[in-house]
This record gives C-alpha cells, sequence and structure tokens, in this order.
C-alpha cells in the first residue's frame, strides 16, 4: 500500500462501520489508516507455551490450555444459573464457567473433543476455574494460522461498552494489514539499515501487530524505536545546526592576560580532567563567532564555579563584561563574596546586585555598569531588571536555573549588538537519554569528576523511633567543632502544617541542644531576606553550630565545616532533593554523614529513594532512578513537551537505542546538511513530513 492509500479515513476499512470510525476518532484519535497502523499493541499475549493443569499456579495470569470438556451442568447461584462445564487433561480437572451466554455454549460445545482453553484463571482454595474462556477446537486452532503473541491495543472504557474489544481491534487490524501485502516505502536509509541489521518497514510494521515469535517482535520493536528516535534527533541536530549559523556571537580571539594571569599565578588548587576539558569546550564555543549556549552539569560540589569565573576572565581579557546570576539572595552573596576574593588579586572591579541593594548604591552601580567600568556583575533576579543595562556583556552564567527562559536570558542582551555568550550551570544531573531529546538547543558540558580528596559522604536511614540516639551522635560531631543541618520538607499544599512541624522541630532541638553550649539558628521562607541572610551568615561564620531549615538551603550554599546533614520525614522528599540537600556537606575535609529519618510508614516509591540515597553518592546513578520512578514527565519542567509523547520507544529504557539513532543522524547530516541527495530523498519526505507535527517544538526556547 503506498502513502496515499494510508491517508485513507479509517471508515473505508472492513469491520469498522461510521460508528465504529466514530469511536475510533473520538476515542483514540485514529482518523486515517495510518493512524491505525501506529497503534502499537500495549503488550502481546504470549500464546506460544501450553500448561498442564496440574502444573498451575496461583501467579499464573493468563493460561492456554489442551484438554476435553468431560460434563456440563448448570448450577444455582444468588441470582440466575452459572454453568460450569468440567475440562480435563491426562494430568487433572478444572473448571469452565459462564455466568451468561448458556444457549450458545450449550449449542456449539461438543464433550469429549480436543480443545484449547485460554483465559484468566480464578482459585477456590486450590481448585483452579477459568470464567469465560476463549474456546477453539485444537484441530482449527492448528489449521488457522494462529497469533501466537497476541496483541493487547490500547483501550478505553467506552470502547469496551460499545464492542470494540481487543478482539474486535484485532480483526480490524488483521484486515488493515492483508490489504497491505504489497509491503511499505522504507524510510530509513538503506546503510543504516545494512549497519545496524534492522528488518525492513514492511516486516517491522506486519511483527510489531502480528508476530509469530519473540524475537520476530523484539526486532519489529527496535527498528520502530529507532526510527522514531531517528527523526527526532534529525530535528534537534538541524535545529541546533541551524542556530549556530544564524546566531551570531562576539569572537574571542585570546584567552586574555587576566586568564593568564590568574592560571599561573593564583589559581587555588590543580583543575581536574574534568574541569579541563570543559574548559576546553568553552573555549572553543567562546572563539567559534557563533554565540554559546552551554549547559553545564556537574555533581554537587565538583567545582562548577571556578569554570565560571575562568570563563568570565576571557570574556574581560576580550575586553567585554560578564555577569552570574543566581536563584536566591544568600547565593548570589555567597558567589560575590567566593568570586571578588579571587577577582580582587587581579583588581578586577566586581559589585553585589540584590533586592536589597539600597537605591544610592544602585544607581552608582548602574553607571559603572554602562560606562563599563564595572567588569563582573553577580546577582539576582534583579538583574534582569530593565534598568540594568551593561556597556558591553560578554558573558552571562546562569547557576541552577535551567527554568530560565530564553525570553528572561534575552532581557541581557537589549543593548548589545550581539547576544551575550550563555552558560547555564546545573548540578541536577539530567540523564543523557534526556538530556539528548530534551536539550537540542544547548550544548552540554559534563564535570564528570570530583575534586580529589574528597570523603564520600557516608548516608544512612534511621526510623523516628531512634531519635535520641541521633541526637546522641549529632552532639558528639559538635563537640568535635562539626556542624549541622537540620532540615525539614515544605510542601506548598500543607504549608502550614509543614511550618509548625518545622517550628515545633525546632523547639525540640532548642530543648536537646541548651544554650549557651549550644548556637541554633533557623531559616525558612516566611522569614524576610535580610533576617534570612542574617541568620545564614550566623552559621557560615561557625557563631552558630545547628542549622534548621526548610528546602531553602537546598542549592549552592557552602559551609565545608558543615559536615552533617539530617532531613526530617525523609520519605516525602524527591530523589533529587534529597542529592541536593546532602550535597551541602562533605566539603570539607572531614569525614560527613547524611542522616535520612522517617516514620515506620513509607510507600514503596519511598522505599527506592532511600535504599538509593543509602546506596550510591553519583548524582547521574540517582537520576536514572528518579527518572524511572517519576517518569520524563516529571522532570525539569517537561510536563508539556511533545518530544516526549512518543508511540513506542520510551526514554527510560530505550537509551541506548537513542543514542544509536542520534549518532546515526549525526552523521547523515554530516554527509548531507539539507537532506538534498536523491538516495535521501525518502528520508527527506519523511522528515519534512514528521515536521509538520509542530506539536514537538513546544518544549524547546
Ligand atoms: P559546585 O559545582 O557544587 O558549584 P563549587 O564550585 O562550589 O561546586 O566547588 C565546591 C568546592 O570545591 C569549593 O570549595 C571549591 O573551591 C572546591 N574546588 C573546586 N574545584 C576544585 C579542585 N579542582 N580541587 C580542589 N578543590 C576544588
Ligand atoms: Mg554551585
Amino acid at each position: 500500500m503506498n502513502a496515499q492509500d494510508l491517508q485513507a479515513p479509517v471508515d473505508y476499512l472492513k469491520g469498522v462501520g461510521p460508528a465504529r470510525a466514530d469511536l475510533l476518532r473520538t476515542e483514540l484519535n485514529i482518523h486515517k489508516f495510518q493512524d491505525l497502523l501506529s497503534l502499537f499493541p500495549n503488550r502481546y499475549i504470549d500464546r506460544t507455551r501450553f500448561h498442564k493443569i496440574a502444573e498451575l499456579q496461583n501467579a499464573n495470569a493468563e493460561v492456554q490450555i489442551i484438554g476435553k470438556i468431560t460434563t456440563v451442568k448448570m448450577v444455582p447461584q444468588k441470582r440466575g444459573k452459572r454453568m460450569v462445564a468440567v475440562f480435563e487433561d491426562e494430568t487433572g480437572q478444572m473448571e469452565l464457567v459462564w455466568f451468561r451466554g448458556h444457549k450458545w455454549i450449550r449449542e456449539n460445545i461438543k464433550t469429549n473433543t480436543p480443545y484449547v482453553a485460554f483465559g484468566k484463571l480464578k482459585w477456590f482454595g486450590n481448585r483452579a476455574s477459568m470464567p469465560h474462556p476463549e474456546l477453539d477446537l485444537l484441530e482449527e486452532y492448528q489449521s488457522k494460522k494462529a497469533q501466537r503473541m497476541q496483541p493487547v491495543y490500547p483501550s478505553t472504557e467506552k470502547l469496551q461498552k460499545k464492542g470494540l474489544t481487543n478482539r474486535s481491534m484485532n480483526n480490524i487490524m488483521f484486515n488493515l494489514l492483508k490489504q497491505c501485502t504489497a509491503g511499505f516505502t522504507e524510510t530509513l536509509p538503506e546503510s543504516v539499515l545494512q549497519k545496524h541489521k534492522l528488518v525492513s518497514k514492511t516486516k517491522a510494521i506486519f511483527n510489531v501487530h502480528f508476530p509469530a515469535t519473540i524475537n520476530d517482535l523484539e526486532k519489529a520493536k527496535f527498528r520502530l524505536k529507532f526510527e522514531e528516535f531517528f527523526y527526532i534527533q534529525l530535528q534537534l541536530i538541524r535545529k541546533n545546526l541551524l542556530a549556530k549559523k544564524k546566531i551570531k556571537g562576539f569572537p574571542f580571539p585570546e584567552v586574555g592576560d587576566y586568564f593568564l594571569d590568574f592560571y599561573k599565578n593564583y589559581l587555588p588548587f590543580e583543575l581536574t580532567h574534568a574541569q579541563k576539558r570543559v574548559l576546553k569546550e568553552i573555549r572553543r564555543d567562546l572563539n567559534s563567532g557563533a554565540q554559546m549556549n552551554r549547559l553545564l552539569q556537574g555533581d554537587v560540589g565538583s567545582g562548577k564555579t571556578i569554570v565560571g569565573f575562568l570563563s568570565m576572565l576571557i570574556a574581560l581579557g576580550n575586553g567585554f563584561q560578564a555577569c552570574m546570576m543566581a536563584p536566591t539572595e544568600i547565593l548570589a552573596i555567597q558567589h560575590y563574596e567566593g568570586i571578588s576574593e579571587l577577582a580582587e588579586k587581579m583588581g578586577i572591579h566586581v559589585k553585589l546586585l540584590t533586592g536589597s541593594t539600597k537605591t544610592k548604591a544602585r544607581r552608582i552601580l548602574h553607571e559603572e555598569l554602562e560606562s563599563g567600568e564595572l567588569q563582573i556583575l553577580i546577582g539576582t533576579h534583579a538583574l534582569i531588571e530593565d534598568k540594568v543595562k551593561f556597556k558591553n556583556l560578554g558573558l552571562a552564567i546562569i547557576d541552577e536555573q535551567h527554568r530560565f527562559g530564553v525570553a528572561q536570558r534575552a532581557k541581557l542582551w537589549k543593548k548589545n549588538t550581539l547576544p551575550p555568550h550563555v552558560m547555564v550551570m546545573t548540578a541536577t544531573p539530567i540523564p543523557r537519554t534526556l538530556a539528548m531529546s530534551v536539550y537540542g538547543d544547548l550544548d552540554i558540558s559534563v564535570i564528570d569528576e570530583l575534586p580529589p580528596g574528597r570523603k564520600p559522604i557516608q548516608t544512612v536511614h534511621r526510623y523516628d523511633s531512634n531519635r535520641l540516639k541521633v541526637f546522641k551522635f549529632l552532639k558528639d560531631e559538635i563537640t568535635k567543632g562539626r556542624q549541622v543541618y537540620v532540615v525539614y520538607p515544605l510542601i506548598e499544599e500543607s504549608a502550614n502544617f509543614d511550618y509548625k512541624d518545622l517550628m515545633d522541630g525546632y523547639d525540640s532541638i532548642v530543648r536537646y541542644f541548651p544554650k549557651p553550649d549550644y548556637q541554633v539558628s533557623i531559616v525558612h521562607g516566611k522569614m524576610k531576606p535580610e533576617d534570612k541572610a542574617f541568620e545564614m551568615q550566623r552559621f557560615v561564620e561557625g557563631k552558630t553550630q545547628i542549622m534548621v531549615a526548610t528546602t531553602v538551603i537546598e542549592v549552592g550554599v557552602n559551609v565545608p565545616n558543615a559536615s552533617i546533614m539530617l532531613i526530617e520525614s525523609a520519605e516525602r522528599f524527591g530523589l533529587s532533593q534529597l542529592h541536593q540537600l546532602r550535597g551541602r556537606v562533605g566539603r570539607g575535609a572531614e569525614q560527613s554523614y547524611c542522616v535520612l529519618l522517617t516514620g515506620h510508614k513509607i510507600s514503596k516509591d519511598g522505599k527506592t529513594r532511600l535504599e538509593t540515597m543509602t546506596q550510591t553518592n553519583d548524582g547521574f546513578k540517582i537520576a536514572e532512578v528518579d527518572l524511572k520512578l517519576r517518569g520524563p514527565g516529571d522532570l525539569m519542567g517537561t510536563q508539556q513537551s511533545g518530544v516526549l509523547q512518543l508511540k513506542i520507544a520510551d526514554l527510560v529504557q530505550d537509551g541506548s537505542i537513542l543514542a544509536l539513532a542520534r549518532k546515526e543522524a549525526h552523521l547523515l547530516l554530516k554527509e548531507d546538511p539539507s537532506l538534498e541527495s536523491p538516495e535521501n530523498s525518502m528520508v527527506n519526505f519523511t522528515y519534512q513530513s514528521s515536521m509538520k507535527n509542530k506539536q514537538f517544538w513546544n518544549y524547546i526556547s
């Protein structure tokens, strides 16, 4: 069947009248033959296996058995009667049961004749019974080119009610495929098919619906998943290439004196290999003539800040300004302090701008920024207010804010002739599979190595009932001079309860850790920014030993002497949040600990989260588990992203197929960037049609 015929409305298909066609349209969004072909089964019932009655077990879901019906009787029950047939094979006996349709059964059933019975089992003690089995005479079952792997299609309650059962869907699909015996046009390049031993389009479509063996099915699925990823990647990569051509950026031909001076004389430690590699990637971007759009991923504590600072020095060395934006005031202050300390040595002019900056200081700052006297500006969202104008912003670094949109980024360069280079730093590890699909427009660098000498954080799970033991442990550590975080969950919907928990918790901690031997700070979202900053500062300076907080401390805060993270009601936190919180400790030379306190009632997912935390410190492993638990839709605000509404492939399970498809898409575009060559005409056609499905761009930019 050619592409044209596949555009025919489903009404024209045998077995689909106008009523059913309407149902298919409204319930499953199926309009054309083509849509029906891409309604892939959810699962398959394996009818390649037969069971013996004596071997049946409770755990068997659906079974098929060869046997004979010996007797049929009617059994009265509360309402009406049920029909019960004794069914036996050479190993034993069981019952087949019907609650309706008795007449038809009685007239058609043959006793003492071999049948294949298929269905779900019900158990009454150790007696198996099969209600409303699918019955085929063994002879017919064998002669019929029976579907050994029976597809189960997505359905809805309404479809079931209106009689469009899975059996009817099977028939409809069968009729459709009967009309397609001529095959389908191949949509992948011949060379790719050969290289990866992919089955043809025709074979794949037939076998995904009616596979004869599990092996056929696997091959069909592999090919279709590959194809789905391949076309998505073609689009993403082309978009990225086009963007690179279109969006010019300032070329920074020099690394510059600032960079060289700092690197030679002031670098406080040797960079890790990963930091060096990433710097090279950034360096290449900055001199390419195109605007850099780079996502810098690195686990908490991997040392992203110094990489950011060195990149700023390149901008400065080429005569440009740089800025860094942080999500909270506390973090902005920390960055400001860290960076001014480094910059000071080279006489670089750095300032801080937040919501708390006073009017007069602000006015001076604006002037210095416009004259170019101010070289580095660090701050919060205040940086993107309209009044803030740079003379020539060359590099904007955005810390811990992957959600920061393009529109907001654009505000940074209103006055520039060209957009600044942009680097987004995040400690939220995004699994590669997801990153490859979602961030087609950002290049990605990964710092996958921690600075040397860090002791891995030890993580334990303890129940509330052991709280006093845990507190005793905190006391011992504090005596050794350490500091402690105690974090409470804060969920928007139950904010009032949560604040009460937090305050109760604070009270009990103050009781257990009394003044003047112990000082306890508290920070939460209802406090004024300056109060928060004050309390935070006391903790940073070591004036208080315990910091009780909600998750406001989640990102970025750096207090190397704090070596214990105690998380209350840990079962209520998501995995990535737990990992972020844990990342607040383990920054100094001392052994650090993370204690997850919970009640006894924990959900299955909750248990998995706690186990994952106690078993690994690897942010990427944690992100993979998180992705499996929550599904991709939840991560990174990608809910609306059309790209994740895949028809057959699965971002979590099929990461390796995605990587393969992406590689081939790259190779193809390298050879034929605009897909013009004749042998790629079918690829181009398929690509253009998939482009019409614009939905999938929603998430980017
Ligand atoms: P993050 O990636 O979480 O932002 P930071 O940039 O805050 O991490 O770095 C964490 C700590 O590690 C800082 O105290 C920093 O000075 C230190 N650090 C960074 N890189 C190195 C390195 N190569 N060797 C030793 N310490 C380093
Ligand atoms: Mg950081």
